[in-house]
């Protein structure tokens, strides 16, 4: 039987995408059912055709991870888009949207967009960051949707995966995919646009082919909350953290108040950015105390 994924749910159909690009419209019959698994956009599916457009979907595979809001499943990568200035480069921001991807085996892949509008020494305080995020091991991409200035660098990074695009609204993720994808014409910038739309709206997601990977049309993590995250785990989130802690003299020290921590240590040697730990020990109380900011 055939294999597929599916890219968009709807009023109790399935569309599944085969490997020639055919799409099938299905509908739920195999016995996941019994199970009460709803297959969700991003599935990877074993279906049986009826004709050329019409089938079943018989096997809803295992997932690797599945978002709530949107409801997607088997994101390999997130694109987390950042403006460089308008609003502001909010770094604090970008290690929550980080800790979220990680905790959630997510690639990340940070793009700092709007680039032409980058005065010189903002451009000198962009670069310091760049080069904190890349020396802890993150891709790291300077984007303009203005000039298409990086562009031809992201779009090898949307290739074969399934990619979801996250940031604060007004950063420019619609303006980057229509400029990646002209066809798309996502609304920019408008309270109907599909990555614009706001909170409460109920949400139909919908994976978009560009080139030969899938990404969806609805920004991923629009909720900010670490709901399944224990503060024993906040620490393998951050890489660097989770790479000096070999060092700490406390079996499971969790970097706050513990004597001869080599996080601490690290942090004032300059090895770990103070802005990375303070995000780790904000996160930590609020895990702790299990209040979101957001
Ligand atoms: P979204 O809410 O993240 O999808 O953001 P939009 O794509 O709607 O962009 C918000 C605003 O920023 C719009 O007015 C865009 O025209 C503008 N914008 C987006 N990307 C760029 C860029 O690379 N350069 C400049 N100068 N403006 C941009
Ligand atoms: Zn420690």
């Amino acid at each position: 039987m055939p294999e597929g994924k599916i890219i968009k749910a709807l009023s109790g159909f399935y569309y599944v995408i085969d490997k020639d690009d055919n799409v099938t419209q299905c509908r739920g019959r195999g016995n996941f059912r019994k199970n009460k698994i709803t297959p969700l956009v991003g599935d990877h599916v074993v279906f049986q055709a009826e004709n050329d457009q019409e089938g079943y979907i018989m096997e809803v595979l295992k997932r690797k991870n599945e978002l709530v809001r949107p409801p997607i499943a088997n994101v390999d990568q997130a694109i987390l888009v950042f403006s460089a200035v308008e609003p502001d480069f909010n770094p604090g921001l970008l290690n929550r949207f980080l800790v979220l991807v990680e905790s959630n085996e997510i690639t990340p892949l940070i793009c700092i967009t709007k680039i032409d509008l980058l005065q010189d020494a903002e451009s000198e305080e962009i670069a310091e960051y760049v080069k904190d995020y890349q020396s802890i091991g993150y891709s790291v991409l300077l984007t303009s949707s203005e000039t298409e200035e990086g562009l031809e660098i992201l779009k090898p990074h949307l290739q074969d995966q399934i990619s979801v695009f996250a940031g604060q609204s007004g950063v420019g993720k619609s303006s980057l995919l229509n400029a990646i994808d002209p066809e798309l014409q996502l609304k920019t910038s408008g309270i109907s646009s599909h990555l614009g739309r706001g909170k409460h709206t109920t949400r139909h997601v919908e994976l978009i082919k560009i080139g030969n990977g899938l990404v969806a049309d609805t920004p991923g993590f629009s909720s900010l909350e670490f709901q399944e995250l224990e503060v024993e785990q906040l620490g393998h989130c951050f890489p660097e953290i989770s790479k000096a802690s070999q060092d700490c003299k406390f079996r499971g020290c969790l970097h706050m108040n513990e004597p001869k921590c080599a996080v601490k240590e690290a942090v004032e040697m300059g090895d770990i950015a103070s802005y990375r730990y303070d995000s780790y020990k904000q996160f930590f109380e609020e895990i702790k105390d299990r209040k979101p900011r957001y």
